[in-house]
């Protein structure tokens, strides 16, 4: 499930799921009982989605989202944004693929929503889908090409040196923005 984009309403780090976050002081939305809850959901949701990998190449899409997302910096990750169209209809399609995931809410047809998206919690993957054609190519194949966004245009091919310089640059811009987020209050 995807919602509209707000690159700038959350600070999206580089690695974010290596260094250290905030989900310790976050509150939990009412659908979740217990932070070891949470986390047991997550596991168990991996593993069934490993153990989809030989038999469906959701499991293999659903991993180049989850790398690309947590180690592309904004700059990089949010390249196609220009150019995605649509919005989400909540038809909910995409978090039922293999199974339906633990933190799936459904009220009711285009009515649905997911539990943790506002939380610290949220996977990087679910926040930033889709990320490029390719990525909503491949869950487009999974749920009979329901879902409402689609691309007009694209942004120019790098060349890997352009690529390097704007990975380089985009780290660069996400610690500095990291830092000031962690600087203590100066307030006058
Ligand atoms: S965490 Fe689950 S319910 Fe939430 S957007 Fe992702 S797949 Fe959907
Ligand atoms: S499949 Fe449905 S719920 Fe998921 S992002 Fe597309 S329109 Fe939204």
């Amino acid at each position: 499930m995807s919602e509209p984009n707000q690159p700038g309403s959350r600070v999206l780090h580089v690695f974010n799921n290596i260094l250290a976050n905030t989900t310790e002081a976050a509150e939990l939305p009412p659908e979740v009982p217990s932070r070891r809850w949470m986390y047991w959901q997550m596991t168990l949701a991996v593993t069934k989605k490993v153990a989809h990998a030989p038999f469906s190449i959701h499991t293999w899409a659903a991993l180049r989202r989850t790398v690309l997302a947590n180690i592309l910096p904004d700059n990089i990750v949010y390249r196609y944004k220009a150019y995605q169209r649509g919005e989400c209809n909540r038809c909910g399609l995409c978090c039922k693929i293999q199974f339906q995931c633990p933190f799936f809410v459904d009220e009711g047809p285009f009515n649905t929503h997911c539990s943790i998206y506002t939380t610290p919690s949220a996977p990087q993957a679910c926040l930033k889908f889709p990320l490029d054609p390719m990525d909503l190519r491949l869950l487009q194949r999974e749920v009979g090409n329901a879902c409402t966004f689609y691309y007009e245009g694209a942004p120019q091919t790098l060349s890997i040196l352009e690529f390097v310089k704007l990975y380089t640059q985009g780290v660069r811009q996400q610690f500095a923005k990291r830092k000031l987020k962690e600087a203590p209050d100066s307030g006058d």
